[in-house]
């Protein structure tokens, strides 16, 4: 094992926590920063605040040995070799990122820099950030030959965050001086050299000894813009298999096979080609919008962007319209909701459809009982228990005395549920499934009206009315 290098994270959320945790499983030493004083306390006594599997058992693993929290930015920055910015890049008003927590991270990391430092931005920003930030520090009187800054952005996924950042299909590192592109490419070394993967220890994933992730360096700008190059490609797929969904709808075809189709193509991959509600989450929808607007403010015609958009927000009226067409009106009509998180296996709720979609029922009138594996605290935060919407603690009880129960996040956990006794509980046997969890035929042959996305709709009492021989 290499020497350990002093890592400072500045941000303890998805990406940051996440990113000082599997630092530390690789042999660093590694403090990380919040400015949120609760959540250092929660982080120092071992309580993650995030649904993310193996997280809880690395921090157990290395805390207080190989990584420790703190919210004092000075006292974790000065005794540490590099220095990655991980806190929030959010969307502001006119659709562009709202950098200014990068910013005040640079202005506070400057006022404690005496030595060379390498600050690394891990949050995903515009092209240029990296510029912003280099300016921010000399403005504030710290010395060029002090600091370099790169650009190292992250793609792990939420609910596979720990895996996908110890299994990933590649590392870019946007630098321009070679002693920062060394410094990173030691920092990564016990992945890239394969070396982790020998562990009996090793978080299981894709990547072996034989196999070990590449890193790609690129020029600062590069790496800032596959980052949102890639988001944006990602909704890219989503919205256009979404696309391709209601086309099958009109023509009674299947996405199913229609996705696997396409997907078998070598060139274009069956993944992100599963219809549904719309993406949502913290990334998607704040990164196309901020990719729209680069574009936009380097006098570029990226028209593409808008679309996706536009499919995106569509997406989720047209899953409105199923319900009303599966129930004939909304007003007072009891639903059960399986899901609030923005996906399956995480408590993210951040631009969730699933929300938006409980928001516009509740506004025709509807009447809620929802069920979450993890979101439930998170939801009763920005949406209250009231008189028309109840939070529930199963599958089961949602759909207790529905009249239709509704599909909103690919939690596996529904994709098992009993039918039988989810039939028996139900006051009308309708499913409208956002999220394709269910075998259009099973739910035939279980009796429910079943409506899903992209694929025809079964109506088994509408079948058993046609085969039943008209009385004269
Ligand atoms: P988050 O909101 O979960 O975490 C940000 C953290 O930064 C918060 O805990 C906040 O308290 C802290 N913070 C803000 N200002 C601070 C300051 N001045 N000093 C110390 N701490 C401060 O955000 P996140 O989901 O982890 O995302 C962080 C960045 O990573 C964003 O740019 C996001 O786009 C990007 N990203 C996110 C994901 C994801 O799946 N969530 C994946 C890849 C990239």
């Amino acid at each position: 094992m290499n020497k350990p290098i002093q890592i400072a994270v500045v941000g303890s959320g998805y990406v940051g926590l996440v990113a000082a945790v599997c630092f530390a499983e690789i042999g660093h030493d590694v403090v990380c920063v919040d400015n949120d004083e609760r959540k250092v306390a929660a982080l120092e006594s071992g309580d993650t605040l995030i649904h993310e599997r193996h997280l809880p058992e690395l921090l157990m693993r290395y805390r207080g040995s190989r990584i420790r929290f703190t919210a004092d930015l000075h006292e974790a920055t000065s005794g540490s070799d590099a220095i990655f910015i991980a806190v929030g890049t959010p969307q502001s008003e006119t659709g562009d990122a709202d950098l200014s927590y990068v910013e005040a991270v640079a202005c506070e990391i400057a006022r404690s820099l005496t030595s060379y430092k390498v600050i690394v931005e891990k949050s995903t920003v515009p092209v240029y950030t990296n510029e912003w930030i280099r300016r921010a520090i000399e403005r504030n009187g710290v010395a060029r030959h002090l600091f370099d800054v790169v650009s190292n952005p992250e793609f792990l996924r939420e609910g596979t965050a720990v895996q996908d950042f110890m299994h990933p299909d590649r590392i870019v590192v946007g630098a321009d001086s070679e002693a920062a592109a060394a410094l990173l490419a030691d920092i990564y070394a016990p992945l890239t050299s394969g070396v982790y993967y020998a562990r009996p220890d090793a978080i299981p994933g894709a990547r072996s000894t034989a196999h070990p992730p590449p890193l790609l360096q690129t020029s600062t700008k590069s790496a800032e813009i596959i980052k949102h190059a890639s988001n944006a490609f990602l909704a890219l797929k989503i919205s256009f298999i979404n696309a391709v969904s209601n086309l099958c709808e009109a023509t009674d075809a299947n996405i199913e096979q229609v996705a696997r189709g396409i997907g078998l193509d070598s060139r274009i991959g069956p993944r992100f080609l599963r219809p549904g509600i719309g993406y949502g989450g913290s990334c998607f929808p704040k990164d196309v919008a901020a990719f729209r607007s680069v574009a936009d403010q380097l006098g570029i015609d990226f028209g593409l962007l808008t679309e996706i958009e536009k499919i995106n927000t569509l997406q989720k009226k047209r899953f409105l319209s199923k319900v009303r067409s599966a129930l004939w009106t909304l007003r007072g009509k009891r639903l059960g909701v399986l899901g609030l998180a923005f996906k399956g296996e995480t408590d993210d709720i951040r631009e969730s459809p699933a929300i938006d979609l409980v928001e516009m029922l509740l506004a025709e009138g509807c009447s809620i009982a929802a069920y979450d594996p993890a979101a439930i605290k998170r939801t009763q935060q920005e949406l209250p228990a009231g008189p028309q919407l109840r939070y529930v603690e199963d599958a089961y009880a949602a759909a207790r005395d529905a009249d239709a129960l509704l599909v909103l996040t690919d939690w596996a956990e529904f994709a098992a549920l009993d039918l039988k006794r989810l039939y028996t509980v139900m006051r009308y046997p309708i499913v409208v499934d956002g999220r394709n969890l269910f075998d259009p035929k099973v739910m035939h042959d279980q009796g429910f009206t079943y409506i899903s996305i992209g694929r025809p709709a079964v109506y088994p009492a509408r079948d058993a009315e046609l085969a039943t021989p008209a009385a004269i």
